[in-house]
């Protein structure tokens, strides 16, 4: 009894920290997701000018605003009326609790966006708490999955999959491969991970291009591959592309059905990537043997 109950209020204290480092760590993926696309945007606007020799004033209201933009300044503040957020307002989703969804200043309502994310990060930050108690693999995996979060955040509101993430996946989850921090992807498997992620990709972009002429991935998907490959190894690169194209074609079918032929917008494949990738990271045997089982039928 006694051992249940110390293992109980255990798991509570985890689920309690866990929770918390998540809802903060949120509120970094809403900052991330909003402002790393805005200065990617400027930085854009800035070389093609200076490509162009365009000596055209760059500072008009909205460009000064943007070549302001750092990840950490200006602080936070409402996007319609850039009010700075004060201490009391900033806090993850009890703020907007209080604030009832609106700006204090404007009243304009804040986008849903932002508790969702942070509610998202707490429960991803919970479950791998729960998986891997609290330790030093808690925090490297949860960086992991919150990478994962922020590039489909930014996929879906951009269509772009920042080179400041993806290649940070890349790098970082050789690295972690060198140790027991990870997912258990020895060296090896992470290099051919992330040569393999990419290059299947690179052929899949260049069949598709010069068969339709359109470009059916960006670099980006490329890169985000080659990371998740880096991170869990090349066994799973192959689950990965079959589960991330067949629920991007459902989602494709079952949305083209619903909203008919009218702006045919191309849809993003980094979410789907994203959750493969996930799937992969916490059920990857268990979806290697349900393959097995199919294939072998
Ligand atoms: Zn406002």
């Amino acid at each position: 009894m006694t051992i249940i109950n110390s293992l109980l209020s255990m798991t509570l204290d985890v689920i309690l920290f866990a929770g918390l480092v998540g809802l903060i760590s949120g509120s970094f993926v809403n900052v991330l997701a909003y402002r790393l696309p805005l200065m990617i945007q400027y930085r854009w606007i800035n070389t093609t000018k200076t490509e162009l020799k365009d000596t055209s004033d760059l500072d008009g209201s909205g460009n000064a605003y943007l070549k302001k933009l750092s990840l950490h300044l200006p602080r936070s503040h409402c996007q319609a009326c850039k009010n700075p957020i004060k201490a009391w307002e900033n806090i993850p989703i009890v703020s907007y609790i209080f604030l009832n969804g609106k700006c204090s200043k404007c009243s304009s309502s804040i986008p849903k966006q932002y508790p969702i994310v942070e509610l998202t990060s707490s429960a991803l930050a919970v479950f791998i708490g729960i998986r891997y108690s609290i330790s030093f693999q808690f925090l490297i995996v949860l960086f992991f999955s919150l990478a994962l979060l922020t590039l489909t955040i930014i996929d879906i509101k951009h269509l772009i999959l920042p080179d400041e993430l993806t290649m940070s996946l890349v790098w970082f989850g050789l690295l972690v491969s060198l140790t027991d921090f990870g997912f258990g992807t020895s060296p090896s498997e992470s290099i051919l991970g992330a040569t393999l992620g990419y290059l299947s990709l690179w052929i899949f972009y260049w069949t598709f291009r010069i068969i339709t002429k359109k470009e059916g991935l960006g670099f980006g998907d490329l890169k985000f591959l080659a990371g998740l490959g880096a991170w869990l190894g090349w066994q799973s690169l192959l689950p990965i592309i079959t589960l991330a194209s067949l629920s991007g074609a459902v989602f494709g079918t079952l949305s083209r059905g619903k909203w008919h032929k009218e702006a045919p917008n191309p849809i993003p494949f980094g979410p789907f990537l994203a959750a493969a990738g996930l799937l992969m990271a916490f059920w990857g045997s268990e979806v290697i043997l349900f393959y097995i089982e199919i294939l072998n039928r």
